[in-house]
């Protein structure tokens, strides 16, 4: 990072609380907590805004913390967190790693680990406030800092808007939200509209009519209605939609009978789908129902099928002016290792925030993996094997220097709106 300029004033103090930081960020990486269960680290992060000088509401839908920082007129800037981790054995060998185990809903004991990097999204943001509470002269608005909770469950960021958070934190002009992901330590990746998918899953019941499996004239047969509307729901990507626009349709799940010489009544199908565009999402799903209710009525099922949709998130869309301003601010602070990140094809819950606060806004990447060890495997054309990806149990990022870069980050993009 030689060609760059002169990093801002408010990170004059990120080399003296370095060990600050990396001591939370093992702690909290050692401490995982599974969504909505977040209690320990959204209590630490909480006390941690107020002694940074932020107005802080807890409870936000569940375990959502909501820091505020009023610093005169101007841009009422967001910056978002998720704070949850996976029901996953850590396998990374790090000092720090997770030995933790927690009971989810249903009273099943499992390991816990901050197997997607959340932890790293909770101390960048914690020290960027810190660092931008510590140098008020130099800018001019509002900072938001909002840790949500269940990312991984798709719903934390709806429950904090379901809870009010609009009247909690008022108008917003932009939001912005940072992922570590397995791109090379000490770059960060920027990209301009769709960046990651939007995922339903719909379970469908289809009906039938039960009988003898030696008298099929007296059944519906649901096994071979089901059968149909696996092969017919594969015409919706290849016939339906545009090929340069990419969409996943997946029956993951089929069950139907009992037993080889009955005709059950019923089967049900559980369908995912990933979308880049609401347009193109409501147009996949719209087909899914229409070839569902066909497929039924050509069969002659007695009762009409039933769709329930869980799993869901959004689409997200990286707004061209943000992105712009927030690339070009990189690009000035971070040189080459500011580069643009490729389409993701996973989901986040992120834009469920700034669309509830009808606020435009971005979405980046930042590297957590060794430099050496990806350039290895990027020689080798071993990327894909030999590179832990989030929700890998091998997956921790490098202490070094990913928390650094994650801080920085989120101050110039916070500094491009309000210095
Ligand atoms: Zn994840
Ligand atoms: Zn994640």
């Amino acid at each position: 990072m030689s060609d760059t300029a002169p990093p801002p004033k408010v990170l004059a103090r990120l080399e003296e609380t370095r060990t600050r930081r990396e001591e939370y960020y093992r702690h909290l990486h050692a401490h995982p907590e599974l969504s909505h269960q977040e209690h320990a680290t959204a209590a630490s992060v909480a006390g941690r805004l107020r002694a940074s000088g932020l107005e802080v509401t807890e409870g936000v839908g569940g375990t959502g913390v909501v820091g505020v920082l009023t610093n005169g007129e101007g841009p009422r800037v967001l910056l978002r967190a998720d704070m949850d981790a996976l029901p996953i054995r850590e396998a990374s060998g790090a000092d720090h790693a997770s030995t933790a185990t927690a009971t989810t809903e249903d009273g099943t004991e499992v390991p816990v680990a901050h197997a997607c990097g959340h932890d790293v999204h909770v101390t960048c943001l914690l020290e960027a406030a810190d660092l931008l509470a510590g140098e008020r002269a130099a800018w001019s608005g509002t900072l938001i800092a909002l840790f949500q909770p269940a990312e991984e469950l798709g719903d934390g960021a709806r429950t904090m808007v379901a809870d009010g958070l609009a009247d909690l934190v008022g108008p917003v002009d932009v939001a912005m939200a940072q992922h570590v992901l397995a791109l090379p330590a000490g770059t960060v990746a920027t990209r301009e509209g769709p960046v990651l998918a939007a995922a339903d899953s719909v379970r469908i019941t289809v009906h039938g009519r039960g009988s003898h499996g030696s008298m099929p004239q007296t059944s519906v047969d649901p096994v071979v209605l089901a059968a149909m509307i696996v092969l017919r729901l594969q015409t919706i990507v290849s016939r339906e939609i545009d090929p340069t626009d990419p969409a996943v349709v997946t029956v993951g799940s089929l069950h139907a009978g009992s037993k080889s010489n009955v005709i059950s009544d019923r089967a049900v199908l559980e369908v995912n789908t990933r979308t880049y565009s609401e347009a193109t999402r409501a147009g996949l799903l719209a087909s899914i129902e229409r070839i569902v209710r066909a497929e039924c009525t050509a069969s002659g099922s007695p009762r009409e099928p039933e769709f329930e949709y869980y799993d869901r998130f959004p689409v997200t869309v990286n707004d061209p002016g943000v992105t712009a301003t927030v690339r070009a601010a990189f690009e000035t602070h971070f040189g080459d290792a500011a580069g643009e990140l490729a389409l993701q094809s996973a989901s986040e819950d992120f834009s469920d925030v700034p669309d509830a606060l009808d606020a435009p806004y971005t979405y980046w990447g930042i590297g957590g993996t060794d430099p050496e060890q990806y350039a290895r495997a990027e020689a080798a054309g071993r990327l894909d094997r030999d590179i832990p990806v989030n929700h890998s149990p091998a997956f921790a990022p490098v202490v070094r220097p990913t928390l650094e870069v994650g801080t920085r980050a989120l101050v110039v993009a916070a500094l491009a709106h309000l210095a």
